[in-house]
């Protein structure tokens, strides 16, 4: 079932050095449960198209339907998720999870044991407690994630959310997502500029392409589920990883 519609989707930034058309023509239906992942060069707008999606920021023309309806604003069905885990740190891990649910005004007492299951499900149990200076980088990032899941939301935006961290802790994150991915099935879209994460996460990658940002090639991966590291191995990787390297290649821009 279709969830998300994006439809002749164009956005330019008014800036001090002129403007900026930072995407151009972009279609793109996203199913229910599906996982999405968006690749590219820095600066091809896969975060502007992320922050559109999520309804923080207005494109400059197209359309964005939800269910079949336009989302002009935030709504509570998403749940986001930055590179930065960005947590108060007076606050506890529990309490930065119930940080949502009080904004929203969501009862707490039945938010707290929510809260207590999410920071169990990222593998935080015995963490509740702990403030955020007392925790590395990636239980920081799983205490984010846990917050963008108190709220029940059906769709999940992650803007790089691992890239911030050690490669070896990126991965094991890489497939605890995709462990809560499949039990909780929310429809995700997974900003990277890491061609090896798209495809190992992703039902389907968009790759993308910069100045002005436009989707390249939107490619099916029909990799077995679940994932497993040594699928980066694979003839059939390998084949992925070449033709999303050629279309941004192609498109003049080297990918580190
Ligand atoms: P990516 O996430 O792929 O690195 P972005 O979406 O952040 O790309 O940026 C796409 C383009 O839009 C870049 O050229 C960037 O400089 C420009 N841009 C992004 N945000 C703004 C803004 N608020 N004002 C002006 N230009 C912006």
């Amino acid at each position: 079932m279709l969830k998300i519609k994006i439809e002749n989707l164009f956005k330019v930034y008014n800036s001090r050095s002129g403007r900026i058309s930072a995407l151009e023509d972009i279609n793109l239906d996203i199913q229910q449960k599906e996982f999405i992942t968006l690749v590219g060069p820095s600066g091809c707008g896969k975060s502007t198209l992320l922050k559109i999606i999520g309804a923080l920021i207005r494109p400059s023309r197209g359309t964005l339907l939800y269910d079949g309806k336009p989302l002009l604003q935030p709504t509570r069905d998403v749940g986001i998720v930055f590179q930065e885990p960005v947590l108060l740190p007076w606050r506890s891990a529990l309490d930065n999870v119930l940080l949502p649910a009080e904004i929203l005004g969501l009862d707490i007492e039945e938010s707290r044991p929510r809260a207590m299951d999410l920071l169990k499900l990222v593998g935080l149990k015995g963490f509740e407690a702990s403030y955020p200076r007392e925790l590395s980088g990636g239980m920081q990032q799983r205490v984010a994630l846990s917050r963008a899941l108190i709220h029940n939301p059906s769709v999940l935006l992650m803007d790089e959310p691992f890239a911030a961290l050690d490669a070896m802790t990126r991965e094991e994150l890489g497939f605890e997502l995709l462990r809560i991915w499949h039990a909780h099935k929310k429809t995700v879209v997974f900003v990277t500029h890491n061609i090896m994460e798209a495809i190992l996460l992703a039902d389907r990658v968009v790759a993308m392409s910069p100045r002005p940002g436009r989707i390249a090639k939107i490619l099916k991966i029909d990799l077995p589920r679940p994932r497993t590291l040594n699928m980066e191995f694979t003839p059939e990787f390998k084949v992925y990883s070449d033709e999303i390297r050629s279309v941004i290649y192609h498109s003049g821009t080297v990918v580190a």
